[in-house]
C-alpha cells in the first residue's frame, strides 16, 4: 500500500510539473528557457528573490547562459517543496489570481498619483528634511506572497511612526494585553501626533501618537541592556520581512535625538502623571524610541511586513509566526483608528484600511486577508500624512474592494483612475442610481464621501432621486433630500422624483417630498416674502 501511495504521488507530482511546463511554453517549442520560467513566475508575483523557490532558483541558474529545458530537466529543476506554490502561482490559485492585471492597475494608481506634489517633507528632524522630496516607492505583497514593487523601490527610507504598531504588537506579545493597557489607552486623540496631552487618567491616549509609542518602547524588555533590547527588535523586523535585515540611519537617529524637546517633553509629562512602569529609565526609554524610529528598509520590505500582519502576524515569505493572531488583532485595529493622526477618522470612513504613517512620508497599508501596500513619497500634508499617500489611498479603494465595508459593492471597483472624465461620471452615476434604487445609504455614504455628487443625473436625465422615489427608499430619499442642491430635477419625459412616486404609489415617500417642499416654500417666504408674494402674484 505505502508503495501505492509513493506511486500516487509521483504521478501527482509528474502531473503538476507537466502543468506548470505547458503553461510557460511556447505553442511552437517543446522546450523553456530559465528566463521564460522567471518571467512566468513574476509575472505572477514570484519574485526569484522569493526564498521559498530558492533550490529552484538555483538549479535554474545553471541554465541561464542559454541551454533549453525539455520537460525532464524542467522536472528536475522544481524541488519538490516549491512545486505546489509554482503550479498554484501559475495556475491562478493564489489569493490574487491575476496578478499581473492587479500590478497593472496598482501601477496605474501610483503613477497617477505621482502628479500630486503638494506638501512639504518633515522640517522639524534636520536629517529628515534633507531628504530628496521627488522620491517615490510602492511595494506590494500578497498573503501568498506575491510580490512586485515599482519606482524608487530600491532607495530606503526612515520607519518612523510607522514603527509604532510594531512596537505595539511587540509589546503585546511580550507583557499581554492587560499590561499594556494599564499605562496606554485605546482612544483617538484627536490631536496631533506629538500634542503634549495625556488621556484623562493621565495615560497617552493610544499607541500611534508619539507619546503612547514612547510608553510602548517603555515596556520592551526594559530590564535589558539597550544594544540587546535594539537587537531583539531588528529581529522581529527581519522575522516579518522575510528574513531581509532592516537597516538603521545613524544621522537621523542623531538628529532626531538632538532635536527631541517635545518627545522629551512628553516623557517628563507621562512621569509626572505615574504613567510609566515603576522603575523606567525614561532617557533610555527615549533613546530606544528614537532608534526604532531610524530604523530603515525600502517598499518591498515594508510591503512584506504589512503582508505578516495582513496574514495574521505570519509572514507569507516564510510561514513564520511572528506575532500572535490577537495581537495582530489589536494592532490593526488600532491602526484603523488611530493610524493616520488626526486624519484618522476620516481615512478609516473613506479608505476602510488599517494603515499607518510616519513623518519620513512612509504608509503601510495593511488589507487584511489580502495583501499588505506599502507607499513611500516624502511630502507631508499639514496633518503629516504623506500627500501621495493618501491621495493613492482614496483611488486604491476607488479601484479594488479593499475598504472594510466594501463586500456589498463589488461591483463598483473597476474604476480605473485613467479612465476619462465621461466614462467616470457614466460609472458613478451608475453606481450612485443602482445604490439609491436598492436603498444602500453605506454606498451612497461612501460614494459621496469620494466626491460623487449625490445629485448627478444619469444620460436621461435621471437621478439617485427619482430611482429612489420609484422605490420607495424613505431614508435615501431622506439623504439625498438634504444634500442635492437640486431636489425637484426633471428626466428627460420631465418627470420630477415627487412625479415619479405618485405614479409607483409610494405614499409615504410623497408625504416626506411635499413636507420638504412645503418647508422649503415656508422658508422663502419667510426670507423674501415680499420678492415671493410678488412672484406668487
Ligand atoms: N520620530 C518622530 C518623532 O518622534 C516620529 C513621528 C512621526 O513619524 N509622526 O517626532
Amino acid at each position: 500500500m505505502s508503495t501505492d501511495i509513493v506511486h500516487l504521488d509521483q504521478f501527482r507530482e509528474e502531473n503538476i510539473a507537466l502543468n506548470i511546463f505547458n503553461a510557460i511554453r511556447r505553442e511552437d517549442s517543446n522546450t523553456v528557457s530559465a528566463s521564460e520560467i522567471f518571467a512566468a513566475l513574476e509575472a505572477n508575483g514570484v519574485d526569484r528573490r522569493d526564498r521559498r523557490i530558492r533550490k529552484t532558483v538555483e538549479r535554474l541558474s545553471a541554465y541561464e547562459s542559454g541551454e533549453r529545458l525539455d520537460f525532464n530537466a524542467f522536472h528536475e529543476a522544481l524541488s519538490k517543496e516549491n512545486a505546489t506554490l509554482i503550479h498554484r502561482s501559475l495556475s491562478g490559485d493564489l489569493i490574487i489570481p491575476d496578478f499581473a492585471e492587479f500590478r497593472h492597475r496598482m501601477i496605474n494608481i501610483f503613477e497617477y498619483c505621482r502628479e500630486f506634489t503638494g506638501g512639504e517633507v518633515a522640517g522639524y528632524i534636520p536629517q529628515l528634511a534633507r531628504v530628496d522630496p521627488e522620491l517615490y516607492a510602492l511595494g506590494v505583497c500578497s498573503v501568498d506572497g506575491q510580490q512586485f514593487s515599482h519606482g524608487d523601490d530600491d532607495e530606503t527610507y526612515c520607519v518612523q511612526s510607522t514603527c509604532k504598531p510594531i512596537n505595539y504588537a511587540i509589546a503585546l506579545d511580550l507583557v499581554g494585553q492587560q499590561t499594556v493597557h494599564s499605562h496606554v489607552g485605546r482612544e483617538p486623540s484627536g490631536r496631533s501626533f506629538n500634542e503634549l496631552t495625556l488621556n484623562g487618567k493621565g495615560l497617552p491616549h493610544n499607541p500611534m501618537i508619539n507619546a503612547g509609542a514612547i510608553m510602548c518602547a517603555s515596556l520592551i524588555k526594559p530590564h535589558q541592556p539597550l544594544a540587546d533590547r535594539f537587537d531583539y527588535i531588528m529581529s522581529v523586523w527581519r522575522a516579518l520581512a522575510g528574513g531581509r535585515k532592516t537597516g538603521f540611519d545613524n544621522s537621523v537617529y542623531l538628529s532626531e535625538k538632538a532635536t527631541a524637546d517635545r518627545n522629551f517633553a512628553l516623557a517628563y509629562f507621562m512621569r509626572e502623571n505615574n504613567a510609566f512602569p515603576p522603575d523606567t529609565n525614561i532617557i533610555d526609554t527615549l533613546d530606544f524610541y528614537f532608534q526604532c524610529c531610524s530604523i530603515t528598509l525600502d517598499a518591498r520590505q515594508m510591503a512584506v511586513i504589512a503582508a505578516s500582519l495582513a496574514n495574521g502576524g505570519v509572514c507569507p515569505l516564510t510561514n513564520r509566526r511572528v506575532f500572535q493572531t490577537e495581537t495582530v488583532k489589536n494592532c490593526l485595529s488600532l491602526m484603523y483608528s488611530c493610524g493616520m493622526y488626526d486624519f484618522s477618522g476620516e481615512y478609516a470612513f473613506t479608505v476602510g484600511i488599517p494603515a499607518k504613517s510616519g513623518v519620513s512620508g512612509a504608509l503601510m497599508m495593511v488589507v487584511p486577508g489580502v495583501c499588505g501596500v506599502a507607499l513611500w513619497s516624502p511630502r507631508l500634508d499639514a496633518l503629516g500624512n504623506s500627500v501621495r499617500g493618501v491621495e493613492f489611498s482614496r483611488r486604491l479603494v476607488d479601484v479594488f474592494a479593499f475598504h472594510t465595508y466594501a463586500n456589498m459593492t463589488d461591483d463598483y471597483r473597476l474604476i480605473d483612475p485613467r479612465q476619462s472624465e465621461i466614462e467616470r461620471h457614466a460609472d458613478a452615476s451608475v453606481h450612485l442610481c443602482a445604490a439609491a434604487a436598492r436603498g444602500d445609504l453605506g454606498e451612497i455614504r461612501r460614494l459621496s464621501a469620494n466626491g460623487v455628487d449625490p445629485g448627478m443625473a444619469d444620460y436621461d436625465g435621471r437621478t439617485a432621486l427619482h430611482l429612489a422615489a420609484c422605490e420607495g427608499r424613505a431614508s435615501v430619499v431622506a439623504y439625498l433630500l438634504d444634500r442635492c442642491s437640486q431636489i425637484m430635477p426633471r428626466d428627460r419625459w420631465g418627470n420630477t422624483p415627487l412625479d415619479d412616486a405618485r405614479r409607483e404609489g409610494r405614499e409615504e415617500i410623497v408625504a416626506i417630498m411635499e413636507r420638504r417642499l412645503a418647508q422649503d416654500h415656508a422658508q422663502a417666504e419667510a426670507t423674501d416674502p415680499a420678492q415671493n408674494a410678488g412672484e406668487l402674484g
